[in-house]
């Protein structure tokens, strides 16, 4: 179609073009409160979008929309990946978490996504709390994630670490023939939220653990643990980490951590963990291939945390939570199938297993256009 847009170099089109296939970007400035905040939504096949909200110091208005961009079509993804009815979303406010926070700046935040009429559900991510989220909650029903006192899943990371324990298992599966956690060797990156809770469950399991955190308390913290359960950990320490051999290599920190440099030193034969975005690009997924390393797509193992804040909108089930996050197993084994069937890295393979899904639903939601279908029925 001959757009306007082609001639058009004003700020609108710009912005048009950054969205490209995203359906709708809202931008909330409320000079009362301070907020400046973009919300944007990529995708809703599958259910209205879902995603937390950010708050980070962005630079400019450029840099936080490029985050938001960037952020919100992942959720999409890790939507599909996760089976849930929902689709991809993500807010961030412009701000420093440290210093700008105020209960107003959270309540306000809440009547924006109250105005959006349940097309977008968020809650905390990077920079945010749950307490942000009890004021926005007093604004708009469209919020997850708050403490179990106000209703809601409480601590996400349980899930998220269950997730990341049937990920390890599948991957055992695939290469070994057995799921067994014990008599394997894991180093654990990242003794936080996650990555504790994982340790822990790998310990009492039976299986041998390097670990690394820059935080010397959880070290302790996973010592003192370790002695309990009658068993050592290895402590590695900073890039220690990448050329240390052991079975699985198990991100819980930070992303981009696969790239150029680290996967020279990789001494293991797989990848899982729950860190976001740990390949640093894509081209990095087929290195790790070239190399023989089996990567477990990280937002098909880490999607515990958004099944549960999903569930929370159908009124929380704790029981149901667990056995649909068990099923990061069956989906991993699936996304390894079908990288081997294809010969694809892992992370096209799941990439192409979501794009099914979402094209699957457009032709349900075709099929049956005349009719409104709740899109309520999880795990059904
Ligand atoms: P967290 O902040 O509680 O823990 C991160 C830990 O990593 C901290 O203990 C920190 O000291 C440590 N760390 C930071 N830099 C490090 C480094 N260079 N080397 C070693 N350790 C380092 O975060 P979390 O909630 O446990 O999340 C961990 C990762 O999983 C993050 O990437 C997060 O985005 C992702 N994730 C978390 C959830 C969840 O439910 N919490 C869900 C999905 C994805």
């Amino acid at each position: 179609m001959n757009t306007l847009r082609e001639h058009d170099t004003s700020v609108q089109s710009t912005i048009l073009e950054k969205m490209n296939e995203h359906e709708q970007i809202v931008f909330c400035n409320d000079p009362h409160t301070g907020l400046q905040a973009i919300i944007a939504i990529h995708n809703t096949t599958l259910g209205p979008a879902l995603g937390g909200c950010r708050m980070y110091p962005y630079s400019s208005i450029d840099e936080a929309l490029e985050d938001v961009i960037r952020l919100s079509k992942g959720m999409t993804y890790k939507c599909a990946a996760a089976d849930v009815n929902f689709g991809g979303g993500k807010a961030v406010i412009i701000g420093d978490p440290l210093k700008d926070k105020t209960p107003s700046l959270f309540r306000s935040f809440g009547q924006f996504v109250d105005s959006l009429n349940g097309r977008f559900y968020t809650g905390t991510d990077m920079g945010t709390s749950t307490q942000d989220f009890v004021y926005a909650s007093r604004e708009t029903n469209c919020i997850v994630g708050i403490p179990e006192s106000y209703g809601g899943g409480g601590d996400s990371s349980i899930p998220t670490s269950l997730g990341v324990i049937y990920g390890l298992k599948a991957t055992n599966q695939e290469m070994y023939g057995s799921d067994e956690l014990s008599g394997k060797t894991y180093i654990v990156q990242g003794l936080g939220k996650v990555g504790f809770k994982v340790a822990v469950q790998l310990l009492e399991a039976g299986a041998d653990l390097f670990v690394s955190d820059i935080n010397s308390a959880s070290i302790t913290k996973i010592q003192e643990r370790a002695k309990k359960l009658g068993r050592n950990v290895t402590v590695v320490s900073g890039d220690e980490v990448y050329s240390t051999e052991a079975d699985i290599f198990v991100p819980c920190a930070l992303g981009g951590i696969i790239n150029d440099r680290t996967i020279e030193q990789l001494k293991v034969k797989a990848v899982v963990g729950s860190a976001n975005n740990q390949l640093l690009s894509e081209k990095h997924g087929e290195m790790l291939k070239q190399k023989g390393i089996l990567y477990a797509p990280d937002y098909i193992v880490n999607a515990g945390g958004l099944i549960q804040a999903a569930d929370e909108l159908y009124g929380y089930n704790k029981e149901r939570v667990l056995t649909k996050t068990k099923s990061i197993y069956i989906s991993l084994l699936e996304v390894y199938k079908q990288a081997n069937l294809d010969n694809i890295t892992t992370a096209q393979a799941a990439n192409r297993l979501c794009e099914k899904r979402l094209e699957d639903e457009k032709r349900l939601n075709s099929f049956f256009s005349h009719t409104k279908r709740p899109k309520w029925n999880i795990g059904k």
